[in-house]
């Protein structure tokens, strides 16, 4: 029988102490700001960025999402990012994805400067990753860094161990292979083309989905002793419009150690890790 990896607990403990950091650089008036550019009305963005924009408040930090006409102009587009990133009181600028066609070639992650890339997208920040030379001015892409707390909080091991990615997204899989190898994971990055997924998946010590299918690996894609770690990124609609992973969650939670739940596992440690980042910056603000 499995252990479920609830994220309430951390997120718990982190909002108390960014409540307090939120706190102390206000007295040092620095008013912590995060602008959200949200282009058009896809149902999901807007459920993520109330969500994002809920939780800043509940730290005590300003949010601002900027909604833009689905038609904009690539010109009007940029120069709304240009002013954010002038504007000094702006500490992290985030672009909701995915945009629509007339903009969906730009590279996103050279827009907004390093400084307020909270969202870890920028060559730079990514470099810092690729690296391992991760300091206070550089931002991990949220997703993977609430990956990274969550297993550490939990006193997962990583070192020595095989861990299986499923995905290979820049947002996702990529930039946390990335970080797991710097714990010394033996990290296998898999994707749609990856031959014979199930006799991979079922050598590692712990597994990451990031795929995008719901309920996709099931068990038959483990190791018979029951001693794996599930990671479930995934946020999909099941044939019943619930909420579920890429993992089937009843199916497989009698066969590992411990899984993460869709919805109170991965979701909200990538918040969380928004929130530390836009701290981070404000604090770098502080210290111009
Ligand atoms: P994505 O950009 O669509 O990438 C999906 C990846 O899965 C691709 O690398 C793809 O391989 C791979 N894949 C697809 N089918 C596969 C198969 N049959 N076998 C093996 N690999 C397969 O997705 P994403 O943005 O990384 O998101 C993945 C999931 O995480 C989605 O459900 C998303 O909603 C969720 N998500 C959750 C959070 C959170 O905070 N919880 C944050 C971000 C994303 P190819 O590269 O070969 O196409």
């Amino acid at each position: 029988m499995g252990i479920s990896l609830h994220s309430s607990p951390i997120k718990k403990a982190i909002t108390k102490s960014l409540k307090a950091e939120c706190k102390s650089l206000k007295e040092k008036n620095v008013f912590p700001s995060l602008k959200v550019i949200l282009v058009g009305q896809n149902p999901a963005s807007i459920i993520y960025t109330n969500n994002k924009k809920k939780y800043c408040e509940k730290i005590g930090a300003q949010c601002e999402i900027i909604n833009l006409d689905e038609h904009i102009s690539q010109d009007l587009f940029l120069k709304v990012i240009e002013k954010i990133n002038h504007d000094p009181f702006v500490d992290g600028c985030i672009i909701q994805l995915p945009l629509p066609k007339q903009l969906a070639h730009l590279n996103v992650g050279k827009l907004i400067k390093k400084e307020k890339d909270i969202d870890g997208f920028h060559p730079e920040n990514l470099y810092s990753v690729l690296s391992n030379q991760i300091d206070s001015t550089s931002f991990v892409s949220c997703t993977p860094k609430g990956i990274l707390t969550l297993l550490l909080e939990n006193q997962i091991e990583l070192s020595g161990k095989h861990v299986a990615v499923v995905g290979r997204s820049l947002i996702v899989g990529k930039p946390l292979s990335m970080l797991l190898t710097n714990h010394n994971a033996t990290v296998t990055l898999c994707h749609s083309k990856t031959k014979n997924l199930r006799e991979l998946t079922k050598q590692c010590d712990i597994i990451v989905a990031a795929i995008g299918q719901a309920k996709f690996i099931d068990e038959t894609y483990l190791s018979a002793n029951k001693n794996q770690i599930i990671i479930d990124v995934g946020m999909n609609t099941d044939t019943n419009g619930q909420l579920c992973g890429d993992v089937d969650y009843d199916k497989v939670f009698d066969h590992v150690q411990a899984i993460t739940p869709v919805p109170g596992g991965v979701g909200p440690m990538t918040i969380v890790s928004l929130a530390q980042n836009l701290l981070q910056a404000s604090k770098n603000r502080l210290s111009l």
